[in-house]
């Protein structure tokens, strides 16, 4: 799979400013590993609360490798006006690439992209941060559908080396190449891989978090669960991980995969994740999940 990647980067166009689009728990990762690793970066949201909780997040990740003496204070200022937030598309005809990071809705996403490119240039590329949405169905009414593809990171974005870049239909081989690049350059793992819901890394989890549930729906002791799948090896148990993803993102990528594949992953009744997710029990992102945080 990395041999496929690297065939790409020979094709690759330089991509020397970036934006992305949400300021969430992705959007917000994204654009710190890009400050970090030296490519500007605007972050836009629709709201001035998640912007600054972005910023914050960053700030908060920059201010660590101060601690451990990685980066001077100068330093850090100096990444930290990598970033540009806004809530309007003002700068974006300047972007070479842009990574769309909001909701999980096949309907805003197909919104938010159209939307977009309206406002770059025509060879920029966009890419979809999607956890499960087929990339030819993102593409669906797009203009320029050659220079799109997914952009797949995993949360958390400063720790998972992996991302998965997504080909769809119609992408062309110099979008793959400077998405290829960017994640390259942004110190990340990029796979290129085919498009179908879930892509490859969440065709593998979302069947996981199913048999957890499952689980937890028939007694199980969701606590006992982590502790077992902690000794069996993996860095955390499934709740904990459920956790770190946002149950409302869970619900939604777990509809789209269940679309998808019907016989697999469609349930009847409500799964023990959905009830978390209809008692406002989010995860981390609203302190309260499977545990509670501070
Ligand atoms: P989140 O809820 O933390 O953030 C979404 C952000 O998008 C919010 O700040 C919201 O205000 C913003 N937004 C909504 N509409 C917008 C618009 N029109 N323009 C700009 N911003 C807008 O969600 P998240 O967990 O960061 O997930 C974002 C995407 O990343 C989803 O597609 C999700 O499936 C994917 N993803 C999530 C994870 C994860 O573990 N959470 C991992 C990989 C991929």
């Amino acid at each position: 799979v990395k041999k496929k990647a690297s065939k790409y980067e020979k094709l690759a166009q330089p991509v020397k400013q970036t934006a992305v689009l949400g300021a969430g728990i992705m959007g917000g990762g994204i654009a710190y590993q890009s400050a970090s690793k030296g490519t500007p970066i605007l972050m836009k949201d629709i709201k001035d609360e998640a912007i600054e909780l972005g910023l914050k997040e960053s700030r908060k990740l920059f201010a660590k490798q101060v601690e451990r003496k990685k980066l001077t204070s100068e330093q850090m200022a100096e990444k930290l006006t990598n970033i540009r937030p806004t809530l309007s598309y003002g700068d974006f005809g300047n972007v070479d690439l842009v990574v769309e990071a909001v909701v999980e809705n096949p309907k805003v996403k197909g919104a938010v992209l159209s939307e977009v490119e309206e406002m770059v240039g025509e060879n920029t590329i966009l890419t979809s941060n999607t956890s499960t949405i087929s990339i030819n169905r993102l593409a669906q009414n797009l203009k320029r559908p050659e220079n799109f593809c997914g952009m797949h990171f995993f949360n958390p974005v400063h720790r998972m080396p992996l991302v998965e870049v997504i080909r769809g239909e119609k992408t062309s081989d110099a979008a793959v190449a400077a998405t290829v690049a960017y994640a390259r350059a942004m110190g990340k793992t990029p796979i290129v891989v085919n498009d179908c819901p879930g892509f490859l890394v969440n065709r593998v989890l979302f069947p996981y978090f199913g048999g957890f549930s499952f689980l937890v729906e028939q007694g199980a002791d969701f606590q006992r669960v982590d502790k077992v799948m902690e000794k069996f090896g993996w860095p955390m148990g499934p709740a904990y991980l459920l956790d770190v993803v946002g149950m409302d993102t869970a619900v939604h990528a777990n509809d789209v995969m269940a679309e998808g594949f019907p016989v697999r992953m469609a349930r009847e009744g409500k799964t023990a994740i959905q009830v978390m997710y209809e008692n406002e029990r989010l995860g981390q992102k609203n302190a309260k999940g499977f545990y509670a945080y501070e």
